[in-house]
Order: structure tokens, then sequence, then C-alpha cells
């Protein structure tokens, strides 16, 4: 199969390339603006394999998304290029919408252009995965979880743009026929994540005996899934999905966001000592997030049950594979990590 991914030197983007080049034999054009989120020695396992190829390039510029339609000729989209933290998107909404939005919709076009020009059999056979989240359904109450069904609620710029583009997606498939599918997931965690989300923030800075910053009490609840976990269900999708249809994907691992980070000071404890007591020391409560939803949780009978798919890690067995990784992977986010103390520093950052 020829796969054109989109955001594949991102966090998810990368399992998956991983994944589709190492261990599917894909042939596989990442196209990726490498923002500061996108780093491609997360890819660097990949590069020169047959069948890999990378373009850098926004996929908000229409002809060149169209070009690139064109010579690579795809079987199928996966898109999950987008600005993707909700922090930065209080601090300026702009990039969300021009990538999010307008992005996306320039993608659909070039991908409509060239399903067009398919012969009828690749045609039928052609799909436009588009990768979302949870937080497109708002915040739920102590009960409940988001089904396929659930009205959209979104709260922040980041939500509301990422909406935006899942009624995009959903518009190609009901107006113009684009075999498209829509997957909503909830949050990820595991190795190659940007050092400035929760959980490698928390591994970075325990490490290095600073605070951890945890929002308000604490108590805020979200589902938590091993990044591989999403690729094995965005590639089941991908393979046996209804076209137009919609996937929820989560990994029935529901946790606040307090014990989260009390797990990740237990295992550095067991796994990296530093002989001063407990790392929970440095757990330091910070003022709330604007608009910060109390819990998210997804259910996904519908991919477990239409698509037999399952999530194979548990939060403890996926948290403590990702604690190692940051452990034995300093090469990888050591500079990261400096790029963005430096900029802190020069009040590059926060939209300061
Ligand atoms: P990420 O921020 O790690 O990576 C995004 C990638 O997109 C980067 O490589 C960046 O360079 C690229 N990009 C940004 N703007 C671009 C543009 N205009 N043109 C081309 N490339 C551009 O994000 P992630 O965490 O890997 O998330 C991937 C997708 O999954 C996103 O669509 C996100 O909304 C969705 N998602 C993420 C999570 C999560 O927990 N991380 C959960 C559910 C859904």
């Amino acid at each position: 199969m020829r796969i054109l991914v989109t955001g594949g030197a991102g966090f998810i983007g990368s399992a998956l390339v991983r994944q589709l080049v190492l261990r599917e034999g894909a042939a596989v054009l990442v196209v990726d603006k490498l923002t500061y989120a996108g780093d491609r020695r997360s890819l660097r396992d990949c590069e020169g394999r047959p069948g890999f190829a990378f373009l850098e390039a926004d996929i908000a510029d229409g002809e060149r998304m169209a070009t690139a339609m064109r010579e690579f000729r795809p079987d199928a989209v996966m898109h999950l290029a987008a600005e993707s933290h909700v922090d930065r998107s209080i601090a300026g909404a702009a990039p969300f919408i021009h990538t999010n939005v307008v992005g996306t919709f320039a993608l659909l076009e070039a991908a409509r252009g060239h399903w067009l020009d398919l012969d009828p059999a690749a045609r039928a056979a052609f799909r436009f995965l588009h990768i979302s989240t949870d937080e497109v359904f708002g915040s739920l109450g102590p009960e409940g979880a988001f089904t396929e069904t659930t009205p959209y609620d979104p709260r922040s710029p980041y939500s509301a743009s990422k909406a935006a583009s899942d009624h995009l997606v959903r518009a190609w498939h009901e107006t113009y026929g684009l075999p498209t599918l829509v997957t909503n997931c909830s949050n990820n965690y595991g190795p190659f994540h940007f050092p400035e989300k929760l959980i490698p923030l928390v591994i970075l800075n325990a490490l290095e005996g600073k605070p951890l910053p945890v929002y308000g009490d604490g108590a805020n609840v979200r589902d938590w899934l091993f990044v591989e976990d999403h690729v094995s269900a965005l590639i089941a999708v991908l393979r046996r999905g209804r076209p137009g249809g919609t996937y929820n994907v989560g990994g029935r691992s529901e946790r606040r966001n307090l014990a989260v980070v009390e797990t990740v000071c237990d295992l550095l404890d067991r796994l990296a000592p530093d002989g001063q007591g407990s790392r929970r020391r440095l757990i330091t409560f910070v003022t709330d997030r604007p608009g910060h939803d109390r819990r998210y949780a997804i259910d996904p009978s519908l991919i477990e049950g239409e698509l037999g798919w399952r999530a194979a890690e548990t939060f403890e067995s996926g948290i403590e594979k990702t604690v190692r990784w940051y452990l034995d992977n300093e090469w990888w986010w050591r500079p990261l990590r400096e790029q963005k103390y430096a900029g802190e520093r020069l009040g590059l950052l926060a939209g300061k």
C-alpha cells in the first residue's frame, strides 16, 4: 500500500510511520512542515528504507499538496498534521486555525482531485483517514463516556479547530462521496512525546529534581492510551473501517492527573533512585488552565466490537515502557528540552 501520512514527524505520526515502514512494508510519503513539534530524528530508523520518503511542506499549501498526490499516487491519506498543544492554543489560536482548519480543507481538496483521477477500482479502495481527538466532545461529569454520537461541545481553541476539521471531513464524504474515516482518540503517551506534554515533562523534571507542575487540584481525569495501541487502531480503521464512519479510540484507562504524576514518581524512584526519598516531594500545584475540561473518557465499544481492536497495554505496563524509554533515550529529548528552556528564557513561549 502507498500511504501519504501528514504530521509524520510528530509524536503519533512518527509511531505510525515506524509501524507502516518497518513492520507493514508500506510505501510512505511523510508530509510535514517541521514545526517546533516535528522532529525528523523521530524517523531515523525509517530514513533510507525502501519506500520511505519525506516532503517538508505546509498542508495548507494546496498546490504542493496536489503535486504530492499526483506524484506519489497514494492509496490512502492518513492525516495527523495539526497544532496540538492546548496551552499554546490559548496563548495564540492563529496557527491552530491555519493548520487544523485551512490545512485540512486544502488537504481534502487535493485528495479529492487525486481520487477523481483514479480508475473505478482504485477510487472505491481509496481512504482518507482523519485523526482527531476526544476533546471535541467537551467535558464529562463523574459518570458516562463519549460515544460516536455524543454531540460536539469543544471548549478550547485547539478543540474548536479540531471540531471544525472533523466537520469538514464528514462534509467531504456526504457532499462529494470521498471515502473518509474519522477517529477520535483519548490522550496518548509513549516514546518520542514532545517534552512539554504532561507525562514527558513530569518524567524529565523529576529526573532533574525540578518541580512537577499539576494544574488545579490534580483531580482532572484523562483516559490514557499507549501510542502504539493508537497506531494499531488507526491501521485497523484504515483496513476495515466503514467509509464515512467514525470510531472512538480509547484504552479504558481513566486516571486522575495527580495519580499519573504519582505513578511516574514511584516508577522513577524504583528505576532511577536519586537517594533523596520519594520524588512525590516535587509535586507543585499551579493555577488551573482556563476552561480546563474536568473529565474525558472514551467508550471504545464500537471499534472493539466492529473491528476487533483492543488496547494491548494497560496504563501500568505502558507507563513503565515509557519511563524506561526516556531513561534510555536522552539523545532524543535533551536537545528539545534545552531549546525549550532557551526559548522560555528569551520569553518566546507561552505567548509572552
Ligand atoms: P504533534 O504536535 O506531536 O505533531 C504534529 C505534527 O504536525 C508535527 O510533526 C508538525 O511539524 C506537523 N505540522 C504542524 N503543522 C503543520 C502544517 N501546517 N503542515 C504540515 N505539518 C504540520 O501531534 P500528535 O500528538 O502526534 O498528534 C497527531 C494528531 O493526533 C493530531 O491531529 C492530534 O489532534 C491528534 N490527537 C492527538 C492526541 C494526543 O494525545 N497527542 C490525542 C488524540 C488525537
